[in-house]
């Protein structure tokens, strides 16, 4: 009886990783050719100003349609790319699009918002990286000083020298760098005298705990001034509540960026957040100018 029972677990285990297996390539040969095939588009977050609420900038982030409609994020497929090399091709597509979509529809008359995109390990680990930046730059005639690249705070620190290269050089070419996901990657904070960052985002766990945690909130407000005795702009990420959006302004959180001001939209949706901003604020003539 014993035995048998082992045995059918035994079999129930191996259906079970079988399985498994067969998800996984299945992704895998879905996901090499979707680029080409077109099933690849950006939603669009905005990041607006915390005494304003005028929109800054917005966050490209990656969407893959699939053939039912329904739309997988970037959580279950970037780190498969990144495995079967696919993510130079992908990040090329990102680049090319979010600039071009940036500079033709997010664009309105007094209006021109910065674009944020993710950037990888792996791209940055590529020389051709730069090239295919100053590509897309040239391609949608985006003002490079409109583009900020996003860079996860555990890539920096990883030493490669490849990497300082070229950050120095996207730093060269007038495109920003933002720091994301702050405070997760346990590195030395010696990087942020190294290289050109402009931009830090507090990563959203920080932001939620704030809320509950003493100490917690002591962190984030220590981290804004940090940021403030570099010269460095504060993004708080994944802002939610009323009551986090008072804290972080109390506090002196230059940009917010979550639930509470937008969710990531379809491109029209963050042009029409854009146009409909426009009307109800003055002040936004001044973005950008
Ligand atoms: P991230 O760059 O830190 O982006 C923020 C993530 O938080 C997004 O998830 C966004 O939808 C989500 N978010 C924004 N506001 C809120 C909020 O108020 N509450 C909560 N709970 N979540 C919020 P998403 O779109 O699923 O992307 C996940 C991650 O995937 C991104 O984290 C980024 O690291 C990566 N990613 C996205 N697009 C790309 C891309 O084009 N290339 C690469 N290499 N990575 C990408
Ligand atoms: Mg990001
Ligand atoms: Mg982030
Ligand atoms: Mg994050």
């Amino acid at each position: 009886r014993a035995k048998e029972q082992g045995r059918s677990r035994y079999e129930f285990y191996t259906a079970e990783i079988n399985e498994r297996v067969q998800r996984r390539l299945s992704l895998e040969n879905r996901l090499r050719g979707a680029a080409q095939r077109g099933e690849f588009l950006l939603h669009y977050q905005p990041v607006v100003a915390t005494d304003t609420g005028t929109p800054v900038a917005f966050e490209a982030l990656l969407r893959w349609r699939q053939p039912d409609g329904s739309l997988i994020l970037p959580g279950q497929f970037i780190a498969v790319a990144e495995e079967i090399g696919l993510i130079g091709e992908i990040g090329d597509w990102v680049i090319d699009t979010a600039a071009r979509e940036a500079a033709s529809i997010l664009t309105v008359p007094g209006c021109a918002p910065r674009i944020a995109v993710n950037v990888s390990p792996r791209q940055l680990r590529v020389p051709c990286f730069r090239e295919a930046v100053t590509r897309a730059l040239a391609a949608s005639g985006l003002p490079p000083e409109r583009l900020e690249l996003e860079i996860t705070e555990g890539v920096i620190m990883d030493e490669a020298p490849e990497i300082a290269n070229t950050l120095s050089a996207l730093c060269g070419l007038g495109v920003r760098l933002s720091i994301d996901d702050f405070g997760t990657g346990y590195s030395s904070l010696s990087y942020l005298l190294r290289y050109p960052f402009h931009t830090l985002k507090i990563d959203r766990s920080f932001i939620v705990d704030a809320g509950s945690s003493e100490a917690a909130a002591r962190l984030v407000e220590t981290i804004i001034l940090l940021a403030r005795g570099l010269k460095l702009e504060t993004i708080a990420e994944g802002v939610e509540t009323e009551e986090q959006c008072q804290f972080l302004k109390a506090n002196g959180c230059d940009l917010l960026q979550g639930y509470l001001v937008g969710r990531p939209v379809p491109i029209e949706e963050a042009a029409a957040f854009l146009r409909g901003r426009q009307w109800s604020d003055p002040e936004l003539a001044l973005i950008g100018s």
